[in-house]
């Protein structure tokens, strides 16, 4: 019998890998492996059966009972077997489901943390989701319900949204409804992580601007004190509107 090391990808380029994880990767003798890991981690364990589990929103390609029976039996099969999450395993991972399936056939497993999406998007826009004297608290929250309802409040400083990307106008909308002020400054973050991460600043109420220029890519939703520019970065006005300005006077 066999064990199970779920290992944290990590949000984007491979590297962003943990030392542990890699480490996982070179001992495995199969991995399985979800869409939204790069693929360039296969260098990590070139040795290694790859088998692509990979489910996208609700387009789901392997349902989550052959995931967790796949699991089962690569585990009898064979020593290590590496289950690659994207992110983090234990954020939005469906992690619980197959500890338990392994757990019911009393296998072994172990969990590799990796750097989670909200985390990739505060180091994308360098602006920390905790401030000092504004920020106490951070939420991690899906916008969607297991019934495929938006649900949004107000529960910290600041929050963050996974799986909102295809409904930013709804999201904007509850959250007004929530209590967040229409000024609240928002951060939309797609592909953080990735060379090609794209962030965009918005007040709550034209957070519904966003959708076109995230459209398709994993996106995070940043609300509230974390989304805010650092005074000291907040543009400053060029010579010549200076010049302008004072002309008016
Ligand atoms: N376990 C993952 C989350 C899986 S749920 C983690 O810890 O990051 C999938 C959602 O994560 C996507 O709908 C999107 O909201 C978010 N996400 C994943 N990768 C992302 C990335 N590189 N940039 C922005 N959001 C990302």
């Amino acid at each position: 019998m066999g064990r199970v090391v779920f290992v944290g990808a990590g949000p984007g380029a491979a590297d962003l890998i943990t030392l542990r994880g890699a480490q996982r990767l070179a001992e495995a003798d199969v991995v399985l492996f979800d869409a939204l890991t790069d693929p360039a981690l296969r260098r990590f364990a070139p040795q290694a059966r790859w088998i692509d589990v990979g489910k996208r929103g609700f387009c789901a390609a392997t349902g989550q009972a052959a995931i967790d029976a796949m699991l089962v039996r690569f585990a009898v099969a064979y020593a290590v077997v590496v289950r690659l999450k994207g992110g983090d395993p234990s954020v939005f991972g469906r992690l619980e489901e197959e500890l338990d399936a392994l757990a019911r056939h009393g296998i072994e497993a172990e969990v590799v943390p990796g750097v989670t999406a909200a985390l990739a998007a505060a180091a994308a826009t360098q602006r920390p989701l905790t401030r000092r004297g504004r920020g106490r608290s951070v939420t991690l929250t899906t916008a969607m319900t297991r019934e495929g309802r938006l649900e949004a409040g107000r529960h910290a400083d600041t929050e963050v949204f996974y799986m909102a990307g295809r409904q930013l106008a709804q999201l904007g909308r509850r959250l007004r409804a929530a209590g967040w002020p229409e000024d609240t400054p928002v951060n939309v973050v797609s592909r953080a992580g990735w060379p090609d991460q794209l962030a965009s600043d918005h007040a709550l109420a034209g957070l519904a601007q966003a959708a076109l220029l995230h459209a398709g890519r994993p996106t995070v939703v940043v609300v509230g004190a974390g989304a805010a520019v650092p005074p000291a970065r907040s543009p400053k006005p060029e010579p010549a509107q200076v010049g302008l300005a004072c002309s008016g006077l």
